[in-house]
Parts: C-alpha cells; structure tokens; sequence
C-alpha cells in the first residue's frame, strides 16, 4: 500500500470525498509553481513529443483505480508519464502549422474560468459570463476595425464556427424550410451549392458533409499565382450552376489560407454575393487577429459587408485553446437555425423586447465554457497597442526569413509571405525531379524535427512538397529564425553529402 503523506491525510479528511480546502490550496500553490517552472523552460523540451504509438497507453493500467489516490502520486505520475507525451505547442520552437501561444493572462484567465465551472448555456445561468462575452467581442470588433453592427459569440473552434454560419444560410434560403422538413424525399428541393477556393479549410467542406449537402454541394474555385480565389471563376461557377438547376446558398472566402495564409479578395466576393443574393462566410481564423495592428486592418477589407466572420484568438491572439469568434450581422438567422428552447429551459427574463440573449441560442451545443474570461484578461493585459506589437514582430520575423529563403540558391520560396508564415523547399541546382526533391525536403524536415529544438509541418502547393516555417508563439526570436535556417542549411548538406 502507497505511504499516505500529511497532505494526503488532509485529502481524506473531507467527507465528501473531494480535496479538502487546505489540501487544494497547497496542491495549487503546488500546480502553479510547475506552470510558472514550464512556462520558464517550455523551450527545453524537445518540441515534437519523440514518442512512438501507443507507449503511453502501454505505460497505464488498464484497470480503472478503485481505491482513491494520492494527489502526490497523481501529479508524479503526470510528470514521468504524460509529459514525455506532449508536443509543446507553447515553446518557442513550435513552428508547424499555426504557431500559437497559451500567454500568462490567458492561462490565468483559463484556471478561474475551471474553478467557477459555470456553464453559460442561459443568462441566468451565469449573468457574467454571457454579458462579458458581449463586451469582450465588441472591444475585440473595435480592435479589427469591425463595424458595430456586428453581433458575437464564442465557439470551441472554426470548424464549429463555419458549421453554423452554413447553417444558417441554409436556413436563410428563402421558401425551403429545411430546419423544419429536412431535405430528403423532397422533389422540390433543389441540389445545394456552396462555394470555396481550393485552399480552403477542410472544415469548410466537412460543414457541408453534416448539413446533408454533401461533399458535391461545395464547388471548389480555382486560385490566382498568390492562392488567392478566382473570382471571374467563382462567378462563372455560379451562374453554371443556376443554370443547370443548383440552388448556391453561400460563399466561403478565407483571410489567411491555411497553407499559404493568402487572402482571398473579400470585396469582389461580397459584390458577387450581393449579385446573387448569396451568404458570405469569412474564415478569418488564422489572418482576422493581424486586423489588431492598425497598419494590417487591409485584411479584412470588405468583412464589413459580409454575413459571418471567424477570429480564433486562440491561434494568433495569445489566448489558450479553445477560443474562436464568431461574428455575424444576421443573429436572428444564426438563432432562427439553432435556437430550440424546451421547458426546463424556459426562463422568465428571457421574454420580452429587452430579453438578455442566452448563448445556447447560437449554435448545437446548450452547455458552454466561460471562454470570454481568458480573452477578456488577455486584451486587458496587452492592450490593442500590445497585441498589434507581436504580431508586427511575428510579421517582421516572417518577412525576415522569407528575406533568407529568397537570397539562398539552395531553397526556393513557393508562395508570397503576407503574415509571418513562410512556404519553402530545398531545391538544389540540378535537382529537378518531383518525387526526387519530395524525399529530400521530407528527409530535411524529419532531421529538423527530430533534433527537438524546432517543429515544423508541411503541405503541397502546385504539387511541391513545401516546408513551413509558421511563426505564432510569443517567445520565438530572430535567434530561433536563425538557428531553424541553420538547421534546414545542415540538413541538406547532411542529405547531399549521403547522396554522393
Ligand atoms: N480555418 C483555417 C484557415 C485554419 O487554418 C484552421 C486550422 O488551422 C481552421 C479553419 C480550423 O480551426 P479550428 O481548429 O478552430 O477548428
């Protein structure tokens, strides 16, 4: 049997078998003390977890406990076990596909948001939470240079996010009444089409997939030499479409691809919507939070007019995971989707012109996090002028290793740079065969990568294997650009020297 310590002892003596308060607070002080210690040496550990599959579930029991245990061994086991399971999102090193930052504020923000547990589904359920969502969005809608007939809501995720705003415009479709009737067996239903360049988010088409469009219902739109939508091609598609007896419903257009993080030209795309009375949905999940920095408000040029927007500050604004806004000008379209009140649910305040809003109304999912808290400690901390700082540095450090890929003739650049993330290969003189540059920049990257220090990720464009440098994390320097080069540099030579 364990050896129980005083703490464990004071552990047990609650009688309703939970920590007991003393115990909490020292365990706390404990927790917190490990958080500061990780924050300080997260750049220690080797970024992408060097594990194989399965050793951690092989390291557990596959029993459940049926004794209670001791906190202490609890968080030991945490230490030896799970940690050697994590990749380190919040290190330096993290460059792979958005790099991001779970900052002090925002994790602080995250440990009170655990200890109240509310759970926002009703105002009443937590008055706070829901009205400081509200403020906290508007300030945010005012950072972006966002009009203020915008309406916002917080999401787990983008993908949640996109799910909805389809929904809702499928909802929105005049004389069709699908939330009501559905869509199969209905002769008179016309086949759905939604439109998406093809460097669009994957989620953009899985929306389709659970709101019965299918996969065939979203139209993929050719992108220009900057990955950015075609929009003579989306207008086209259109029109064929309507003429071979699809019904287009939506536009989805992207500011900050996931691959490339172009931006798709918003204004064109709204004026075609307006043209054929189409909702427009802006994946701004990645590029929107940039609009912070007064000088890169140009990214959401046209956003003003558009139906729905995505911001994750959980990806660029320093806030921990999950954290994704969703505006929209048409709540009640959003709410004429979604919102389904049974009687427990029913609350007397919440009738009436002046009626606060309950955020179940917005989406599928009744219970809710108090996600605002961390956003609101998090915009509170860095100011507008904080905020728009990193990411001109991010910025800056993007421009400044596109700078090196550019004078390098060993490594080319495959796509424009307009936030911080950087689209390269290596690609040595004489080398040209596709399959044969695909397994040396796979090799390079696994070299990088399994040295530790850094994590990056890749993707195709124009069928080249390409390297991505993402830049995201608040304690990436010019030293780690510098350091990720060199390693890329020795990677090839590496690679070169065993091919002769
Ligand atoms: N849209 C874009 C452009 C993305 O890059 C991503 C993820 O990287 C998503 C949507 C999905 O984001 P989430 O993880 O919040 O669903």
């Amino acid at each position: 049997m364990e050896e129980r310590t005083s703490l464990d002892l004071a552990q047990q003596s609650n009688a309703t078998g939970d920590m007991d308060t003393e115990a909490f607070r020292r365990y706390g002080h404990q927790v917190v003390d490990w958080m500061a210690d990780y924050l300080a040496g997260v750049g220690e550990y080797p970024v992408l977890a060097q594990t194989t599959p399965g050793t951690l579930r092989h390291s557990l029991p596959t029993h459940p406990p049926t004794h209670p245990e001791a906190m202490e061994t609890i968080l030991a086991d945490f230490d030896r076990q799970i940690m050697p399971g994590i990749t380190h999102w919040n290190s330096p090193g993290f460059m792979a596909y958005f790099g991001i930052t779970g900052s002090g504020p925002g994790i602080l923000g995250e440990m009170l948001s655990g200890v109240l547990n509310v759970n926002a589904m009703l105002w009443r359920t937590s008055p706070a939470a829901t009205e400081l969502e509200q403020v906290t969005l508007d300030w945010l809608r005012q950072m972006l240079g966002l009009p203020d007939s915008l309406f916002g809501v917080i999401n787990d995720t983008a993908s949640s996010g996109v799910l909805y705003a389809l929904a809702a415009a499928r909802e929105a479709i005049p004389d069709l009444c699908i939330r009501q009737q559905g869509m199969a067996g209905r002769p008179e239903v016309p086949r759905l089409r939604y439109y998406a360049s093809q460097e669009a988010h994957s989620s953009v088409e899985k929306a389709g997939i659970v709101l019965g469009v299918g996969q065939e219902g979203l139209r993929k739109i050719g992108v220009d030499h900057e990955f950015r939508m075609d929009v003579a091609e989306l207008e086209r598609a259109i029109q064929e479409d309507i003429a071979a007896g699809w019904r287009p419903f939506a536009v989805v257009a992207t500011v900050g691809t996931t691959s490339t993080t172009s931006v798709d030209p918003v204004p064109q795309i709204v004026d075609i919507c307006e043209r054929y009375g189409l909702w427009l949905h802006v994946d701004a999940s990645y590029g929107g939070s940039a609009a912070v920095d007064p000088a890169m408000q140009w990214v959401l040029a046209g956003c003003e007019r558009a139906d729905s927007i995505i911001i994750n500050p959980h990806k660029w604004l320093f806030t921990p995971i999950d954290c994704s806004v969703f505006y929209t000008r048409k709540p009640d379209a959003v709410k004429a989707a979604f919102s389904l009140v049974p009687e427990y649910l029913r609350s007397a305040e919440s009738i009436g012109e002046d009626a606060p809003i309950n955020l179940m109304d917005y989406g599928t999912s009744l219970g809710r996090r108090f996600r605002s808290l961390k956003l609101w400690m998090v915009l509170r901390y860095f100011g507008q002028e904080g905020l728009a700082a990193r990411i001109q540095e991010h910025n800056r450090l993007g421009q400044l290793a596109a700078e090196w890929v550019d004078a390098s003739p060993d490594f080319e650049r495959l796509a424009p740079t307009p936030f911080s993330v950087v689209c390269l290969r290596a690609h040595p003189q004489g080398m040209d065969d596709e399959a044969q540059l695909q397994a040396l920049n796979e090799r390079i990257m696994n070299r990088v990568n399994a040295a530790g220090h850094y994590f990056l990720s890749h993707t195709k464009l124009h069928g080249k294997y390409t390297i991505r440098i993402a830049i995201g994390n608040l304690h990436t320097t010019e030293q780690d650009v510098c350091n990720v080069r060199e390693e890329l540099k020795a990677g090839l030579a590496v690679e070169l020297e065993a091919q002769k």
